[in-house]
């Protein structure tokens, strides 16, 4: 068996493994196989990789180099990944996919440039009779494409979730017209290129992806970034794919293929979860509006110890738990674990209900939640508990705000109108673990504080939830 057909095999192998880690990853009870199945077809798509460089003579030096850059760079990679707070994860992954999109733009130049340098060679000639070389080009042009607005629109995602630049949306006049006008003039920039291929093109649509990228996510603000940052994505997989068919590499479209499609996928699911229309995303065409400034007066709000709240949770016998990225700064989860078993073994039913955008990045609370030992078949969905809150007791809301905010149900004018919520103001008792009156994510008002049937319970959640948990 040659070497060829020995990483053919093994790319096949690689490529079932990435799906078996995609279908593992999306349930919690196969999450951590799916994560080793990843991490086994990673290794055999590098080794099998090597191998292939190896068999085509490649010169020590680029062997050493191919050997360096993979552990500096897995080193690093290794280091970030065990140091991040579960907080900072979104702007980890914005920051990850802004490499495969700049990595996406070099590949791309090198094919051009190498295809430039060999223009007489007798490849690039039969290159050019067979056809091919228009195709050659087209694939150079789309994959810089799609690495330049990887890369700058990652970029801004970084930046924005780190709160390095303000996340309020950027409103440039007909900032529809412009991302629009951009892509007609790649579609024309393309079919230019393909029959004349001239550096200035290539540098042109360069500039133009990377405008284009830096536009598409400055103009989006707020709520919406989740959607962002899970179609970013999607992007970074499609450079990839790209520049899978430049290399002619298998096993970078499939792989490419798997991360543009499911990116693609979780965006519509988070789009349906945000009522935002999956088409503007992708086009860059929403935002949260600049909405009429919010100085209702709501009246005042109660406040509740403690003691109270422990009071009120020993006469319940339903309780929902609706955890927010509070939850997450103040490593609560696994005091609300320990109050989740001491409830149970009172015979009091416990339950979680997951807003599918609560914490900084999809599947945010259900980590932290499994990660805490709590049982994942008392850890619901939005749709499967919104339907038995109005017979609940009491809803502790530990750190959350946007996600359980009525004026998104019941205030059109309000800049998250018609995101579906938590509706948790329908339960008998509210209790909300939170800091002060402080706005979440979105920046808006929450007038469930203000609620007859709210209290708050003020203080970093962690403390709180262990002061309760003392008392009971
Ligand atoms: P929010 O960001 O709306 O609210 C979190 C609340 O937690 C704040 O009001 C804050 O109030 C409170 N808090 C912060 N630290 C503590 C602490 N130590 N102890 C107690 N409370 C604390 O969170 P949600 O989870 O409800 O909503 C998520 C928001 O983030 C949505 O707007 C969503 O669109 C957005 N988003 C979601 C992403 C995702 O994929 N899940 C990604 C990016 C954005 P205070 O300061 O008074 O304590």
């Amino acid at each position: 068996m040659t070497v060829d057909t020995a990483t053919q095999a093994a790319y096949i192998v690689s490529g079932l493994l990435f799906i078996l880690a995609l279908a593992g990853l999306s349930q919690h009870e196969t999450a951590k196989a799916g994560s080793y199945f990843g991490i086994a077809g990673m290794a055999i798509a590098l080794v099998a990789t090597v191998a292939l460089a190896l068999d085509h003579d490649i010169s020590r030096t680029n062997l050493g180099l191919i050997l360096a850059a993979t552990s500096v760079g897995g080193a690093i990679g290794l280091h970030r990944a065990k140091v991040v707070e579960m907080t900072g994860m979104p702007e980890l992954i914005a920051l990850l996919h802004s490499f495969v999109g700049l990595a996406a733009v070099l590949v791309g130049w090198n094919g051009f440039l190498l295809v430039e340098r060999d223009r007489h060679s007798a490849e690039a000639l039969s290159l050019g009779a067979s056809g091919t070389l228009g195709i050659h080009h087209a694939e150079v042009f789309i994959g810089v494409f799609i690495g330049a607005v990887t890369f700058t629109g990652s970029i801004v995602a970084y930046l924005k979730l780190s709160a390095r630049i303000s996340s309020a949306p950027l409103v440039l006049p007909g900032k529809t017209a412009l991302n629009a006008g951009a892509l007609v003039a790649f579609a024309a920039l393309t079919a230019w290129f393909c029959v004349d291929p001239q550096l200035w093109l290539l540098a042109a649509v360069t500039l133009l992806a990377l405008l284009l990228g830096w536009h598409l996510v400055a103009s989006i603000g707020g709520g919406d970034m989740p959607v962002v940052v899970s179609m970013l994505n999607s992007y970074s997989g499609w450079a990839a794919a790209a520049s899978g068919f430049l290399l002619e590499n298998d096993l970078l479209i499939i792989t490419g293929a798997l991360v543009g499609s499911s990116g693609a996928y979780l965006s519509y699911i988070m789009c349906k979860a945000m009522n935002r229309s999956f088409v503007s995303v992708i086009t860059g065409g929403f935002g949260i509006e600049a909405g009429p400034r919010t100085d209702t007066d709501y009246g005042e709000h109660r406040e509740v110890a403690a003691d109270g709240v422990a009071e009120l949770l020993s006469t319940a016998r339903s309780v929902v738990i609706t955890p927010g990225y509070g939850m997450a700064v103040a490593q609560a989860q696994y005091g609300v674990a320990e109050l989740t078993r001491k409830l149970r073994d009172r015979g009091v039913q416990v339950r979680f209900g997951i807003h599918p955008v609560a914490g900084r990045l999809p599947g945010h609370m259900n980590v932290l939640l499994a990660e805490a030992k709590v049982p994942y078949d008392v850890v619901l969905e939005m749709d499967e508990i919104n339907g038995d809150l109005a017979e609940t007791d009491v809803v502790l809301v530990i750190g959350a705000n946007d996600t359980v905010n009525p004026a998104a149900a019941e205030d059109p004018t309000s800049p998250i109108a018609g995101m579906p919520v938590l509706t948790v103001w329908n339960a008998r008792d509210v209790v909300v673990f939170k800091r002060s009156m402080a706005s979440g994510y979105a920046g808006v008002q929450n007038p469930l504080f203000f609620r007859e049937n709210t209290s708050m319970l003020f203080g970093d959640a962690k403390d709180r939830v262990e002061d309760i948990l003392r008392v009971l």
